[in-house]
């Protein structure tokens, strides 16, 4: 098979991982007979600050045909986070349907978490968030500006559709995993948004009948996942709290270059977009110790995602050696002193 992939590498550390993963991605990929063609687009908030725009206005139709899609990071010091996620990562997720965001929670074999007396395998559980809707949807405005006050309104936009795919999505990863799903609302304080969420849980359980379901506020559930990570299979939640969960998803499996995501277009009728949970990481940009495992994992579900399963599992188990390898290459996140590119030679080495 062969795959056109859209690449952005974007800002800050972005093109500092990305650039060093081509190489390595096309050598995993063509080891199982998969080819793959690597197209690269200079999007982001360099391009802003000379133009206006984080991306041309014909963006969407240039990569509209990839087969998917893969983004470093975006986000620059000067530039106003609204406007790279309005300019750039917005645009994407809306435009081409990817409703369902994933991101998996893993502590690897070597890394330590945070969190005390937590081994390798302790820590393992996926979130998935509502990506296109929700809390994010730009309802409201400045609806009043007076002499002596102000009023802003932001409203949550929640339709059966979007909340019933990313449920199901949960319950289908719930069902193939330990057949656990946790949905994680405010239903006490939001009492019209969330307990529509919670009816649609409710519907869609109906057709999971193995699946149990657990349902805790936005509040105990973020403590829960520092308290009990260990109980958690599969999370699912709404655009807002699905990424205050994944923050703390990716820090107690040890360090934030090791989060991998995927927006998920799930009719494949446009590409999804694969991209490390991470930031531009501005305190460490230039200095080439980015840890590169994020982005490389972000490919391996980009390769599961187009049915390349073996690319895949190549990637996942050259990265989980690397890891639960002491004499192996770490980046400074995870006690090292080594490079991004040291970093990427030892996953290589171990295709
Ligand atoms: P942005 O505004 O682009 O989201 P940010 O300020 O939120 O950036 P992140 O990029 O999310 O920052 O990084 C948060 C912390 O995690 C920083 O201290 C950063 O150095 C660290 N970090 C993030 N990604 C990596 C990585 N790939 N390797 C090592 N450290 C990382
Ligand atoms: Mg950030």
């Amino acid at each position: 098979m062969s795959y056109e992939i859209a690449t952005i590498p974007g800002d800050g550390i972005g093109p500092e991982v990305v650039d060093e993963t081509l190489p390595l991605l096309h050598e995993a990929a063509s080891r199982h007979g998969v080819e793959i063609e690597f197209t690269e687009y200079d999007w982001g908030t360099e391009r802003y600050l000379e133009t206006g725009q984080m991306m041309p206005d014909d963006a969407l139709d240039q990569i509209v045909d990839a087969d998917s899609i893969l983004l470093g990071a975006v986000g620059h010091p000067d530039v106003p986070d609204h406007i790279t996620l309005h300019g750039l990562l917005l645009p994407i997720r809306k435009e081409f349907n990817q409703q369902v965001c994933k991101r998996p929670s893993i502590l690897f074999d070597g890394v330590e978490s945070p969190l005390r007396g937590y081994e390798s395998g302790d820590i393992d559980f996926v979130v998935y968030r509502e990506n296109t809707e929700g809390e994010y949807s730009d309802a409201g405005g400045r609806v009043h500006q007076g002499f002596d006050h102000e009023v802003a309104v932001q409203s949550a936009v929640h339709t059966r559709e979007g909340t019933e795919t990313i449920v199901r999505a949960a319950f289908e990863a719930a069902r193939e995993r330990e057949g656990h799903m946790t949905s994680i609302t405010k239903s006490n304080a939001q009492a019209f948004s969330m307990t529509f969420w919670d009816d649609v849980v409710e519907d869609v359980a109906e057709e999971f009948p193995n699946v149990e379901v657990e349902s805790l506020l936005i509040d105990a559930g973020s403590m829960d996942l520092v308290r009990r990570p260990e109980e958690f299979d599969v999370l699912v939640a709404s655009n807002l709290f699905g990424d205050i969960l994944t923050d703390i998803g990716a820090i107690v499996s040890g360090s934030m270059g090791l989060a991998p995501s995927g927006n998920i277009n799930v009719d494949d009728e446009y590409p999804s977009m694969f991209e490390p949970v991470h930031g531009s990481a501005p305190d460490i940009v230039g200095q080439g110790v980015a840890n590169p495992m994020a982005t490389v994992l972000s490919a391996a579900m980009l390769f599961e995602n187009l049915g390349e399963d073996d690319v895949s599992d190549a990637l996942w188990s050259a990265v989980r050696e690397v890891l639960a390898d002491d004499d192996a290459p770490a980046t400074p996140d995870l006690g090292g002193s080594a490079s991004t590119g040291d970093v990427v030679a030892a996953i290589e080495d171990r295709l």
